[in-house]
């Protein structure tokens, strides 16, 4: 049997599921195709990392219907401190008198997914099709028709637009014959959750050391969740060492500005890459999140990044539905390409530049750098613009981005 839809978004991970809610209200008939299940643990999408969420993302949630749900587990950061291994000084970045409470928030990936499922399951006209996965797809008259392995069999869908949400390894960006640029950071993010001596005051900590940077995100007084990220040659020794030992390196690192680590969780290793599609579109398709760009985690851009681009392109469907254009009309991922890529390019180029940056011993580099972080905490205008770009809210943006509706 085949089914009709108007949209079939191919992955349920928080790009993939967001839009979907970002699309309901249109009256679409929408698909949504997930190999695993949520309550897996497997599910890469929504582990027990910690997200940061920006402004941007909590005011696009809170349209989707899903803040709601995820701000009694959201932790606000109310400052932002930046050290760089090796240097005096540091960079503080707060709220003091901004027009802004917070800077942003942090959640568990897992919590945010229950929130975003949760907000599915209530859309009617919202199929969530799990477990099955994409095979191959052919574009035919009225878009595109897919093949999904659903259980044991072989199901048919046809769909006048297709989202490949599918991750950095994308079938559907794969399959489409869209290129990448891709190259490998050599790095490992180790993520775990950690319990401090000390309140960390809502304060996110970011140390810049030659082996990448150390980030800890604050989800309770005395609980972070610790970025420890290093050369992908020593990750495995990381992996290995006692809880002790881990603890240890990671004290001597990054110092005793919240006391002594009194407990750690369990540590998971995310190698580091790089991948944007040169062309993110063609008729009938077009890739979302990190089938579209996966960018180094040092800023915490990429899924705040994604959600951005949610925004966009529900708001051109919504547009080109108005003046009646079809949904496989080219023209509108078009005039998503020229309201997101700007936005993209900004933020690839600023995650990548500071991983290169400071992973760079060179100290012309050094020193350049050491420049723009005493720039950032000395002029006040600096500092502001450099929080909005960070909280998401500078340049051209989606309504849903400015907070309307
Ligand atoms: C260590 C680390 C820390 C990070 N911290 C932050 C942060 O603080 N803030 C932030 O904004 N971002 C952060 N990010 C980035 C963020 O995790 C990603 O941007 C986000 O997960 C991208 O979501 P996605 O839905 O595009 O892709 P994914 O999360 O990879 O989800 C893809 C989904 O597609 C499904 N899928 C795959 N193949 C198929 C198929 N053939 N058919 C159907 N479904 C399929 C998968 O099962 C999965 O559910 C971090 C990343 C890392 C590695």
């Amino acid at each position: 049997m085949q089914h009709e839809y108007d949209v079939a978004i191919i992955g349920a991970g928080m790009v993939g599921a967001s839009l979907a809610c970002a699309l309901a209200p249109g009256n679409l008939k929408i698909a949504i195709v997930e190999p695993v299940k949520l309550s897996s643990d497997i599910q890469p999408s929504y582990d027990d990392r910690g997200i940061a969420l920006s402004l941007s993302s909590k005011r696009i949630l809170e349209s989707l219907g899903v803040w709601q749900q995820v701000e009694p587990f959201a932790t606000p950061i109310k400052k932002i401190h930046v050290t760089e291994q090796g240097r005096f000084g540091s960079t503080h970045i707060d709220t003091s008198g901004s027009e802004y409470n917070e800077l942003g928030f942090v959640v568990i990936a897992r919590s945010l997914g229950q929130a975003l499922h949760n907000r599915l399951s209530e859309l009617n006209n919202v199929s969530l099709i799990c477990p099955a996965e994409l095979r191959h797809f052919q574009q035919n008259n009225s878009g595109m028709f897919l093949e999904l392995a659903v259980a044991e069999s072989l199901q048919g869908i046809n769909t006048k637009l297709l989202v490949g949400a599918d991750g950095n390894n994308s079938l559907v960006r794969r399959l489409a014959g869209l290129k990448t640029d891709q190259y490998d950071f050599n790095q490992t993010a180790i993520v775990a959750n950690i319990t401090t001596q000390k309140d960390n005051s809502a304060t996110a900590y970011e140390r810049f050391t030659p082996h990448g940077p150390i980030a800890l995100l604050p989800i309770g007084r005395n609980r972070s969740v610790l970025v420890f990220t290093v050369s992908r040659d020593n990750s495995e020794c990381y992996l290995s060492m006692s809880d002790e030992q881990f603890i240890e390196k990671v004290e001597s690192e990054f110092g005793r500005r919240l006391g002594k680590i009194n407990q750690l969780g369990t540590r998971k290793s995310y190698p580091i890459i790089f991948i944007e599609a040169i062309k993110q579109y063609q008729q009938s398709l077009v890739l979302l999140g990190n089938a579209a760009h996966t960018i180094h985690p040092n800023a915490a851009q990429g899924f705040n990044l994604g959600l951005r681009d949610v925004a966009g392109l529900a708001e051109c469907i919504f547009t080109g539905i108005n003046r009646g254009l079809d949904l496989d009309d080219l023209s509108i991922l078009e005039s998503y390409i020229k309201l997101r890529g700007l936005d993209q390019q900004h933020v690839m180029q600023f995650t990548t530049g500071l991983a290169r940056s400071f992973y760079n011993q060179f100290p012309l580099l050094s020193d350049v750098r050491h420049f723009a972080l005493v720039l950032l905490d000395v002029f006040p205008v600096v500092k502001d613009s450099f929080m909005e770009k960070a909280m998401g809210v500078s340049g051209l943006q989606p309504g849903l981005v400015r907070g309307h509706v």
